[in-house]
């Protein structure tokens, strides 16, 4: 059955069905005396609950081996169980419509679900699974249920979890147990629960439809963490080829994870600094996990897509501190946020007919320019704690970059005592006509970044989310290779650094194109930098060199894909296919 890999690995054992589907809830009419003894009920479960999540996070501390910092997610589960919104709001539910803690909770819960549904965005859509993970935690403890899946029958041998969900708490508890993998019904790439799998090493294959309708607890079970694949009842052919599959991985797997604490650089001796993307603050943690050098690309806008208006200038200046304090001395590039298009927060979410090229990113903060200012101040606030960085995104030409630095010395001159020379300014270059500037540009910045995901977007046509034309989009084609040669040029004649953070610096058949061309830093998700730095560290700035302008002078992008991918084929094995 085909589903999302979610963590990387192979593993093969028998199954163990969690049913975490359906809890029955009592539906209760409480009398007025009644009401504090439910209300008491629902404290203790409160209270249960934040133990049981306290001991997922101890048993991730006790595991060692930086794990504890994957406990983030957890912390902010102990914080819902101290929520107003869902503790408070159903104590008050219990009262006003005198019904008991159980019914309370499951309406509470569903009205703050619907409530972040509401808003329209899919990231926290995803987040509201968050709150349902810690509401069943309290209704299983109200209804005295077991709460662990490793809690109820003990499972000492090696067994492979399927569910139709897990929640990020279950999911660190399989450090310390015998869960190999395991596979779910729901779940996206992104949730919780998949970072976590990622984070712990635990192979793990999500949105699998109707799983559980197609095993019975004992089934042997091959999940391919790699491919998203769960294989049901396999064949004795199957169990060889994954059981081969599985000990090319392992092994490549061991020597990734010794690449961790070594440099990334080429066989002929040059540094390549790797760094980091994060959406969310508690990725820092992550990042330094996979060895990042530092924060490439933050991006700023996915704290206010869950907020109804924006946030205040001391709880942004909160967040970026705790991320600038996480990652210290080392740098942290905070792009201003990127709202518009398809990250709107909700109300707000655009009625234009072409978002992608109506009033997003830069444009929206000009046209914003109290909130834009906000966070501009609270980011220069944090510039004493580290080496930061501030890049915008979606700069289209000279005239958007110095109306966007007016605002910036203004919001300087407001916040105060703020060393003018210890904050690099950055433009990101993800439009053609940026990059046909870059030129320009270049004299009145510190660095560029370029962003290719929509560089290829504008340049090539093509919607980055649409699936009709995703054959045709490729950081491989000539014309973006042509306008990233561009950027590079423009930046050594100004003598900034050019980076680059859109997702073509993650793979790994770019990084000797990329290294070859001059770049020295590249920033992707966290997972991505392994894999990244073993390429790069197979191979030397002199045969980059050569590969890159090979592929400047070819005419297609298949014909530039394959002369990368058997560049890098016989130098890093990064090719599991069973
Ligand atoms: C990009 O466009 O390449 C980029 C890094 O920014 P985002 O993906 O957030 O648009
Ligand atoms: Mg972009």
């Amino acid at each position: 059955m085909r589903g999302i890999p979610a963590s990387p690995g192979i593993a093969i054992a028998r199954s163990r069905v969690v049913d975490r589907r359906h809890i029955r809830v009592p539906r209760i009419r409480i009398e007025q005396s009644d009401v504090e003894h439910e209300r008491e009920r629902l404290m203790e479960a409160v209270t249960e609950s934040r133990v049981q999540v306290e001991t997922a996070v101890r048993a991730l501390l006790d595991a060692g081996g930086g794990q504890g910092d994957h406990s983030l997610i957890l912390q902010a589960h102990l914080l819902m169980l101290d929520d107003k919104l869902l503790v408070d709001g159903t104590l008050e539910m219990i009262s006003e419509k005198l019904i008991n803690a159980e019914w309370a909770l499951q309406r509470k819960m569903e009205e703050v679900g619907q409530m972040l549904a509401n808003l329209g965005d899919e990231y926290l859509s995803e987040r509201s699974q968050d709150v349902e993970f810690v509401g069943n935690r309290v209704l299983r403890n109200l209804l005295g249920h077991v709460t662990e899946i490793l809690e109820s029958e003990e499972p000492t041998s090696p067994c492979i979890v399927i569910s139709s969900n897990l929640s990020p708490a279950e999911t660190a508890q399989m450090v310390a147990g015998p869960v190999l993998a395991f596979a779910t019904e729901e779940g996206t790439l992104t949730s919780h629960t998949a970072i976590m799998a990622q984070a712990l090493g635990i192979p793990a294959v999500v949105g699998v439809e109707r799983l559980t309708d197609h095993l019975e607890g004992g089934d042997l079970v091959i999940i391919d963490g790699l491919d998203g694949i769960v294989i049901i009842r396999p064949d004795d052919t199957l169990i060889k080829s994954y059981t081969e599959k599985a000990a090319r991985y392992a092994e490549v797997e061991t020597r990734m994870r010794s690449t961790r604490d070594q440099p990334a650089v080429t066989t002929d001796g040059v540094d390549i600094q790797l760094m980091c993307n994060i959406e969310l603050p508690g990725e820092a943690a992550l990042a330094l996990d996979f060895g990042a050098e530092g924060i490439g690309l933050y991006r700023t806008e996915f704290l206010f897509l869950d907020k109804a208006a924006p946030l205040g200038e001391e709880e942004q200046y909160r967040t970026y501190l705790a991320v600038m304090k996480a990652m210290a001395p080392r740098p942290v590039v905070f792009r201003t946020f990127d709202l518009g298009a398809d990250k709107m927060p909700g109300e707000l979410r655009s009625r234009e007919k072409n978002p992608a090229l109506g009033l997003r990113a830069i444009r929206y903060g000009l046209r914003n320019r109290t909130m834009f200012k906000t966070q501009l101040r609270a980011l220069l606030r944090t510039s004493k704690y580290g080496d930061l960085s501030i890049m915008f995104p979606m700069i289209s030409g000279l005239s958007e970059l110095r109306q966007t630095k007016a605002l910036l010395d203004e919001a300087r001159a407001e916040v105060g005592n703020i060393n003018p020379d210890a904050v690099k300014i950055g433009c990101m270059i993800e439009l053609p006509s940026a990059v046909f500037v870059a030129d320009l540009l270049a004299r009145e910045a510190d660095f560029f970044s370029i962003g290719t995901n929509d560089l290829i977007q504008y340049s090539l046509a093509i919607d980055r989310g649409n699936d009709h034309v995703a054959y045709l989009y490729t950081p491989y084609h000539p014309s973006v290779l042509r306008s990233i040669k561009m950027v590079l040029d423009a930046g050594n004649n100004a003598d900034i650094p050019v980076s680059m953070c859109g997702s073509a610096a993650a793979q790994c058949a770019m990084a000797p194109i990329l290294v070859g061309m001059g770049f020295r830093s590249l920033s992707m998700s966290p997972t991505s930098i392994p894999f990244v730095k073993s390429t790069i560290r197979s191979f030397s700035v002199t045969e980059a060199q050569d590969l890159a302008s090979q592929v400047l002078a070819m005419e297609t992008s298949a014909e530039i894909e394959d002369t990368a991918r058997s560049f890098i084929a016989d130098r890093a094995e990064l090719d599991f296919s069973a």
